[in-house]
C-alpha cells in the first residue's frame, strides 16, 4: 500500500472498537481496485463526536462509518441525514462532500440485498427477535415492501413503541410483544422469515440461542441470523438441523458494507471477494 499526498482517508468510529472487521474489507477493496485510500479504526469515547466531525472536516477525511455507541447520537453533529437514515434515527455511514457532513444508514438495505443474494422473497409476514437499532432498520425496509413484522422483545415496551414508530412511518401494520407473550401462536404459522437481530449468540456465546421455538414455524419459513461471527450461529444451525432454510447475517454485514463502500468511492465494489476474504478469515478464527 503506497501513503502518499493523494491517498484518501475513511475511517471507523465506535467504542470499544476492539473486534471490528470493517477495516478488512474496505481495505482489501481499496487494494483490489487499485484505489489510493486507507479505512483507518478510530475509537471514540462518547462526548467527542462534535469534534470528531468538525476534525473529518478540516482533516479532508472523505467519509467514515459509525457503530455503537454512536448511531444516534452523532445526528445532531451532521449538515443532513438521508431519508433513511431518518426513519431509522440511526446513522451508520458519513459522507463529507464540499464541507458538508450528511449521514446515512446501509444496515436495512444490506441485510435485503443479502435476502435478495440467497433468493428469499419478501415475505408477507416476519417475526423480528429484538427491537433495537439493527430490528428498526430491517423493520422499515421491509414495512416499505410490504411486509408485516412482528417485533419480539425482552423489554416489550421497546418492541410496542417500535412497531408504533415503523406503522406511523410507512403506513404499513406491525405489531411489538415480550419473548413470552401468548400473542405469539397468532403469527409463527403465518411468517415467512424469522431474524434474530438480538447479540444472543454471537462470539464468544456462540453455545447460546435466543428463546424461540424453531420447530413451531412453518416448514416452508426462512430463518435468518444478522450476526456474522460466527457465521453460522446456532440458531441457524437448529434451523438448518429442522430442514428451514437459512441466511446467514455475514452477507448483510458484507452488504452494509458495500453500499458504504460505494458511496465513498462512486465505483462497484469488489462484493464477492469481499465476502469470501471475510468468510475465510473468520473460519480461520474458528479453529
Ligand atoms: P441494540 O440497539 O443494542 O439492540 C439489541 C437488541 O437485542 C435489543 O432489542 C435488546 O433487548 C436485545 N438483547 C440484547 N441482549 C439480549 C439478551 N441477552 N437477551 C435477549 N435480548 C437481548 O443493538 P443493534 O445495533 O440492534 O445490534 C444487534 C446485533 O446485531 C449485534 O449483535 C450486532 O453486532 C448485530 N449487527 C449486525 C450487523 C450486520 O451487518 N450483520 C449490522 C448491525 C448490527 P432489550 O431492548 O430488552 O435491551
Amino acid at each position: 500500500m503506497r501513503i502518499d499526498q493523494g491517498t484518501r482517508v475513511y475511517g471507523l468510529i465506535g467504542y470499544p472498537l476492539d473486534h471490528s472487521l470493517s477495516p478488512f474489507i474496505h481495505n482489501l477493496a481499496f487494494e483490489a481496485m487499485g484505489i489510493n485510500a486507507v479505512y483507518l479504526p478510530f475509537p471514540v469515547k462518547p462526548g467527542r463526536l462534535s469534534a470528531v466531525v468538525e476534525g473529518a472536516r478540516a482533516l479532508g477525511i472523505r467519509g467514515f462509518n459509525v457503530t455503537i455507541p454512536h448511531k444516534e447520537t452523532i445526528i445532531p453533529f451532521l449538515d443532513g441525514i438521508s431519508p433513511e437514515a431518518e426513519a431509522c434515527g440511526s446513522v451508520n455511514t458519513v459522507l463529507i462532500e464540499e464541507d458538508r457532513a450528511v449521514g446515512h444508514n446501509t444496515d436495512g438495505i444490506g441485510f435485503m440485498d443479502s435476502l435478495e443474494q440467497e433468493g428469499v422473497e419478501v415475505p408477507r409476514m416476519a417475526i423480528i427477535l429484538g427491537a433495537g437499532g439493527a430490528a428498526r432498520a430491517i423493520g422499515h425496509q421491509l414495512a416499505l415492501r410490504g411486509t408485516v413484522t412482528v417485533f419480539l422483545n425482552r423489554t416489550p415496551e421497546r418492541a410496542e413503541k417500535l412497531a408504533c414508530d415503523i406503522t406511523r412511518i410507512t403506513g404499513q401494520e406491525s405489531f411489538g410483544v415480550s419473548w413470552d407473550s401468548d400473542r405469539i401462536s397468532d403469527f409463527v404459522q403465518d411468517a415467512e422469515l424469522l431474524i434474530n437481530t438480538t447479540p444472543v449468540g454471537m462470539y464468544p456465546g456462540i453455545d447460546q440461542r435466543p428463546p424461540f421455538v424453531l420447530k413451531n414455524l412453518n416448514p416452508k419459513s426462512v430463518v435468518a441470523d444478522i450476526i456474522y461471527n460466527p457465521p453460522k450461529t446456532r440458531l441457524l444451525r437448529e434451523a438448518e438441523a429442522l430442514g428451514l432454510k437459512t441466511v446467514s447475517g455475514l452477507g448483510m454485514f458484507v452488504n452494509q458494507g458495500v453500499r458504504s463502500w460505494e458511496m465513498f468511492t462512486g465505483r462497484e465494489a469488489p462484493r464477492k471477494l469481499m465476502e469470501d476474504e471475510l468468510r475465510g478469515l473468520l473460519l480461520k478464527n474458528e479453529t
